[in-house]
């Protein structure tokens, strides 16, 4: 069994920074056609699509707002005409709007809950059908630890990390007998641009709690959607990956 993704073809959501950057790249040089969204930054993400050109790899960059049902369907349609398949659908794209529950506004709670939750909603019903179709697929789904832990001033993100999980769960006994697996990877502290927002002294307690007493890289994150993804972990449907330095154990 390998990592292998030869002749595959992959869809990550919000793919232009960060872990979904990193998930492009890993799955790519794994050997997949990989297409992905972004919702404004097109120049970030043609330098992107002609990087990884420039190593040989083919890649496909659609605009779309991760929380567009609608844009769901038809980005998978777009890949499927280009490509005739989709075998990984990576769900990344997320944000945050954290403040506590006293000052969180209704349009906090929607925002979050329509990019991160909302958003796996619409690609997994659009990737489902032709997964189904083709009696294979994988669905990788990005939580976070804080969707199991919770996390004061993050009651939005929280719910819809743990939406995530249980989304995931449920559509894994639905899809397991249709040789589709859905999993979840719950990153901990990620040195992305979503942490480097956050206050310095929030950051330094966030790494007291982790016993590997660092933060990870994207790839270390992207190593894990690889290999949920891969032939390797073909008899693994419905789990949650926890990717934290032990943050959560
Ligand atoms: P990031 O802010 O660096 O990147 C997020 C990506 O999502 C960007 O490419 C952005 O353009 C895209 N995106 C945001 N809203 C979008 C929308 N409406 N439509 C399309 N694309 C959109 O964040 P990151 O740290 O790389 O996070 C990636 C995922 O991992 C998120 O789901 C996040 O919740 C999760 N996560 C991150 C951490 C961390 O410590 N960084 C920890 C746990 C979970």
């Amino acid at each position: 069994m390998t990592l292998d993704l030869t002749g595959q073809t992959a869809l990550v959501t919000g793919g232009t920074r960060g872990i979904g950057r990193a998930c492009v790249e890993a799955l790519a040089r794994s050997g997949a056609r990989v297409a992905f969204t972004y919702r404004s930054s097109s120049a970030e993400a043609d330098a992107l699509v002609e990087a990884l050109a420039e190593e040989g790899f083919e890649t496909m960059a659609l605009q779309s707002d991760a929380a567009d049902a609608a844009g769901a369907q038809d980005v998978v349609a777009r890949v499927t005409d280009r490509w005739g398949r989709l075998d990984v659908l990576v769900n990344n794209a997320g944000i945050t709007r954290d403040r506590l529950m006293l000052r969180m506004s209704e349009d906090d709670w929607d925002a979050v809950i329509g990019t991160n939750l909302k958003s796996v909603f619409g690609y997994s019903k659009a990737a489902y059908s032709v997964m189904m179709r083709q009696r294979s697929g994988r669905i990788v789904n990005l939580s976070s630890v804080v969707g199991v832990m919770g996390n004061a001033g993050q009651t939005n993100y929280a719910a819809s990390k743990a939406g995530i999980i249980g989304f995931s769960k449920s559509l894994a006994r639905e899809l397991g007998s249709r040789g589709v697996t859905v999993n979840v990877v719950a990153p901990g502290y990620v040195e992305t641009d979503m942490t480097a927002a956050m206050p310095d002294a929030a950051r330094q307690a966030m790494l007291g709690t982790v016993p590997l007493g660092r933060a990870a890289q994207p790839g270390e994150i992207a190593a894990a959607v690889l290999f949920l993804a891969s032939p390797a972990a073909a008899y693994i449907t419905g789990h949650v990956l926890m990717v934290d330095g032990g943050m959560a154990m």
